[in-house]
């Protein structure tokens, strides 16, 4: 890979001819034309949301360096941003008056608004810009390694940058678009943004099974992501099918994994709106997220629910009580091994040899209240548990 720096290229020239695309959020040339500012393996603009474009000019009228940019030469007087591209296009938005930055006095200020001798400030200030020349693998490969200043590039961002060509350019039109009026709905069952490219990594999750670059190389050249749209809108539609109420906790969660294990099962969704309120509604559940998978799987792993366990107070109060009574009878404390027929039939176990059991399961109604609690020996607890 050949690099030439320049240091010669102002503010004035990247924007001579600056191209911003209002419905896509994103800068698309500069340079009198011979700069393509977002090309096809480039991440969306997210400066604006992240509240980082007037930093950027703020650094500028501080006389702050704002760091390096790479250039891929791509053909003569022909120049794609390689690493840059929301530097450039925050300058390019704010001197084709797209948003304002706060003056000394804390008054917002948009480009035309600002003194003559600021904007010739901002419009002279010289760029640090390395040219770079070599094989396409060469540039995705050393493109892969470098962080833009401030906000890393994620896992989604990299794998697009590296086998960016017409398969990524789709999928990123159809689940890395904010205008996508289906955004709203799949907010419900994912959670992040369009911008970071969290849709259109949780579409490539659950149609590759998780191995997503090995789906994105072997698509690459696809024309089209029929596949890719159809079996995410499979599961969207099985979720909202299956679950009628949208609940907060239903964000993030694996719903390829559970689509591919329990699609095939047929649900009452009424009935399975009522279970989801009877749960909502069970202070012993601490984990509401599990609550979605224990339906799915018929309402019997707990585990899933992590039920309240009993506080250590109530165990110690049961065990005192338990193991008096036991030696009275010369008995095991734990009242299983008590009826068992094995040496531990009367053996006395320690406290924390011990864990708390429901004695009437937690499922079928079983309150967690010291009435309720047995100490059992570990062994069987777990025995227990797993019935
Ligand atoms: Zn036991």
């Amino acid at each position: 890979m050949k690099t030439i720096l320049k240091t010669d290229i102002t503010v004035k020239d990247i924007c001579e001819g600056f191209v911003y695309n209002e419905l896509e959020g994103k800068g698309l040339f500069g340079l009198s034309g011979k700069l393509i500012i977002q090309p096809p393996y480039q991440r969306n603009f997210i400066y604006a949301e992240a509240g980082k474009e007037a930093a950027v000019i703020e650094s500028i009228l501080k006389e702050y360096p704002i760091g390096l940019i790479y250039f891929n030469k791509v053909g003569k007087d022909k120049f794609e941003v390689l690493d840059g591209q929301q530097r450039i296009t925050s300058i390019g938005r704010f001197i084709a008056g797209k948003f304002a930055i706060q003056d000394e006095n804390g008054m917002p200020q948009n480009f035309s608004g600002l003194a003559r001798e600021k904007r010739a400030k901002i419009e002279n200030t010289k760029l640090t810009i390395y040219e770079c020349e070599g094989e396409e693998t060469d540039i995705m490969n050393w493109f892969e390694t470098i962080n833009i200043v401030g906000i890393p590039l994620n896992d989604q961002e990299k794998s697009n940058a590296v086998y960016y060509g017409p398969f990524v350019t789709l999928a990123k039109e159809e689940f890395s678009n904010n205008q996508n009026s289906n955004i709203q709905k799949w907010n419900a069952y994912i959670k992040g943004s369009a911008n970071r490219q969290d849709f259109l990594h949780a579409a490539l999750d659950w149609v590759s099974r998780g191995n997503i670059r090995e789906y994105m190389s072997k698509h690459r050249k696809d024309e089209n992501i029929k596949e890719l749209k159809t079996y995410f809108n499979s599961v969207i539609d099985w979720v909202s099918n299956v679950f009628t109420d949208v609940e907060n906790e239903m964000r993030g969660l694996e719903w390829g994994r559970l689509y591919e294990t329990y699609h095939k099962k047929s649900y009452d969704p009424k009935k399975i709106s009522a279970e989801v309120h009877k749960l909502y509604a069970d202070s012993y559940i601490k984990n509401r997220k599990g609550i979605f998978e224990y339906i799915l799987g018929g309402s019997t792993d707990t585990k899933l629910l992590e039920v309240r366990v009993f506080d250590d107070a109530t165990k110690k109060a049961t065990y005192a009580t338990q193991t008096a009574l036991a030696e009275k009878k010369h008995i095991s404390n734990c009242p299983l091994c008590a009826v068992g027929r094995d040496a531990n039939k009367d053996r006395i176990w320690k406290l924390d040899e011990m864990d708390a059991d429901h004695v009437a399961a937690w499922s079928k109604g079983g309150k967690t209240s010291a009435k309720n609690c047995q100490m059992l020996c570990k062994t069987h607890n777990r025995a227990k548990g797993n019935r």
